[in-house]
């Protein structure tokens, strides 16, 4: 089966951003804070002859990192202004 590795990436540093910051966990919002943030990082599919450590080392590099964090900060701040969660503050 094929694995969008940016996926892998996108959804590991989101697992932190939810732990860190007060912000709707609802399934809803979680999926659109994925789809926005993979929408705007470009997909990464590996070949069945690339070695594990290459794939590991796209997992683990720390200035990937850093760019998805960037995105993903960006989606939830685009989440959580819908309207979903504005009548959940509101009242
Ligand atoms: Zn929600």
């Amino acid at each position: 089966m094929i694995k969008n590795y940016m996926e892998i990436v996108v959804s590991e540093v989101l697992d932190e951003v939810l732990k860190n910051y007060d912000i709707c966990k609802c399934e809803n919002c979680i999926d659109d804070i994925k789809s926005i943030a993979l929408n705007n990082l470009p997909p990464v599919y590996f070949l069945s002859s690339e070695a594990e450590g290459e794939k590991k080392a796209f997992l683990l590099d720390r200035q990937r990192r850093i760019s998805v964090l960037a995105k993903v900060a960006e989606a939830v701040e685009i989440v959580m202004n819908n309207e979903h969660n504005k009548n959940k503050n509101e009242g």
